[in-house]
């Protein structure tokens, strides 16, 4: 079976199927019920809104031979045909965009003289009107001026503040609104009925809201979508996937590395998204798009309904406004949204966003005596632990130029030969050994940070939480993952587990083996 594309084969043929415009709607079918129909209109609004959709209905409305009783045009009269098949003498549609010059608008001027063969108007559709030359607006003007009674002009623009006041003052002007996510996902969903595909609501929601308001452009990306899956359900996944976007979740993960101050986290999860080949500008959109969120749910007790995501990434929105200040996620949308304005254009979308993370993380980097103050505090309380991660002071510079910044965070002490190898066996097997276990138990130890106990047994410390509470109220569980990793690497271990409220808090008292280790294993 072969695929029509969607845009096609549901252009509105009736008032009723034109979505998201009810004021203009309502206004035009009345003016033809009561036959008082202008001769100039001006359409303006953003791409995909309708207007020249609105435009060929309106041609066809006042033509057709048998209007339905809402004054749509029947459809199957000879003259509704006509124009149909874009046959008719009486709808002329020009595309300024190329046809802009004096002579292009001559044209027209002369042909509007000559009364229409059939039907009663002639309706000059002029599309992109905001690109005719200065001698184009002013040969149209004349005409605007004194129309003959059976011609009427829609002109179509984008961009209305180009359009000289004289042509303006001439026309009844009509806003095209930027069409809801509610209107326009409702509407996916009864085309989606017709066409029996099978979708997630999730699916249909973010191309909705992907789409900006612009119906045409969410009927594309459907279009996309759907051909890309052809005979499958389209989930939400398939929708990601295809559009090159990224889950919510993988922004929550991103602002938790963030909040934590943990650069080489974010730069990893970055280069995780650039290996897969995602849209870096989208990244950076759908990233303040959801910053935008978590300032909503921070600053408001009920911001449920304002926002428009899933129960569980409601929840996690929750959970991570109460890591970050208000001001920390005003900073950042403030940071992010320069970047978006910068990132368009740019040959170098990654180390842009690599800058700005780092920027989100670090923001002692940003000038100012306070931030003085607090790096020489942080560097303070590290000498006092006996440690100084090398190229800390100028790990922005280093980060931005290398981005296999990993090599370069290396600790000075203690040095690895100092870890028993048993336990460095089980940190370079860590993240094997995590992957083979099963839920829950895997989940709590996803954020689980490595140390050492006395010096000689492996120190595994916790978040404080659920996931603590997993291990410290349970010998159980603390069992079964000493004989796991006893059996891993074929030896006896000894573990002790420590709780902290705040992951970095284990930073400041504790040497991150996995760090250490890891770091050595890029370096050799
Ligand atoms: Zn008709």
């Amino acid at each position: 079976m072969s695929y029509q594309a969607l845009y096609r084969k549901f252009r509105p043929d009736a008032f009723e199927d034109v979505k998201g415009q009810a004021h203009i709607v309502t206004t035009l079918m009345n003016q033809i019920k009561a036959d008082r129909i202008g001769h100039a209109y001006l359409f303006c609004g953003t791409r995909g809104t309708g207007k020249t959709t609105i435009a060929k209905l309106f041609a066809k409305a006042v033509n057709c031979e048998n209007p339905k009783e809402d004054k749509s045009p029947c459809l199957v009269c000879d003259t509704c045909k006509a124009i149909g098949a874009a046959a008719s003498m009486n709808v002329i549609e020009i595309d300024a965009a190329s046809n802009n010059g004096v002579d292009n608008i001559r044209e027209i001027v002369e042909e509007v003289s000559y009364s229409p063969t059939s039907g009663k108007y002639k309706v000059y559709i002029i599309d992109e009107v905001h690109m005719l030359s200065t001698g184009a607006f002013n040969a149209l003007l004349k005409t605007l001026e004194e129309p003959p009674g059976y011609v009427i002009f829609i002109l179509a623009t984008t961009e209305v503040h180009k359009i000289p006041i004289t042509i303006l003052s001439r026309c009844q002007r009509y806003d095209f609104k930027r069409i809801t996510v509610d209107t326009i996902a409702s509407r996916l969903y009864e085309l989606m009925e017709i066409e029996g595909i099978e979708v997630e609501e999730a699916a249909i929601r973010y191309i909705a809201k992907m789409a900006d308001g612009s119906m045409r452009d969410a009927l594309s990306l459907l279009d996309q979508c759907i051909a890309f899956h052809f005979g499958k359900t389209l989930t939400y996944d398939l929708v990601l996937d295809v559009l090159g976007a990224i889950d919510a979740s993988v922004y929550s993960e991103f602002v938790r590395f963030i909040a934590n101050q943990e650069i080489t986290k974010t730069i990893l999860k970055l280069e995780e998204i650039v290996m897969q080949g995602k849209e870096l500008t989208q990244f950076v959109a759908d990233f303040t798009w959801y910053l935008r969120n978590l300032l909503l749910v921070s600053a408001s007790e009920d911001a449920r309904d304002t926002i428009d995501v899933s129960t569980e990434n409601y929840e996690r929105l929750v959970e991570e406004s109460k890591l970050l200040k208000q001001s920390a996620i005003i900073r950042y949308i403030r940071i992010f949204a320069e970047l978006s304005s910068q990132i368009r254009y740019s040959q170098s979308k990654r180390i842009l966003i690599e800058m700005t993370l780092i920027k989100l993380c670090k923001p002692q980097m940003e000038v100012g005596q306070d931030s003085l103050i607090e790096r020489i505090r942080l560097l303070e309380d590290k000498l006092e632990q006996g440690f100084v991660p090398m190229g800390q002071a100028d790990q922005g510079k280093s980060e931005v130029k290398n981005q296999q910044l990993q090599t370069r965070q290396r600790p000075v002490t203690p040095t690895i030969q100092a870890v028993p190898q048993d336990i460095q066996e089980i940190i370079r097997k860590w993240a094997g050994v995590i992957a083979s276990l099963d839920a829950p138990m895997k989940v709590y130890l996803k954020t689980a940070k490595l140390s050492l106990h006395q010096d000689k047994n492996l120190l595994i410390g916790l978040e404080d939480g659920p996931a603590s509470d997993y291990f410290l109220d349970s010998e159980e569980n603390r069992d079964k993952l000493k004989q796991h990793l006893e059996q891993s690497i074929g030896k006896e271990v000894t573990l002790h587990f420590k709780a902290f409220r705040q992951m970095d808090e284990f930073e400041q008292s504790h040497v991150d083996l996995s760090k250490l280790i890891l770091m050595e294993i890029e370096e050799e």
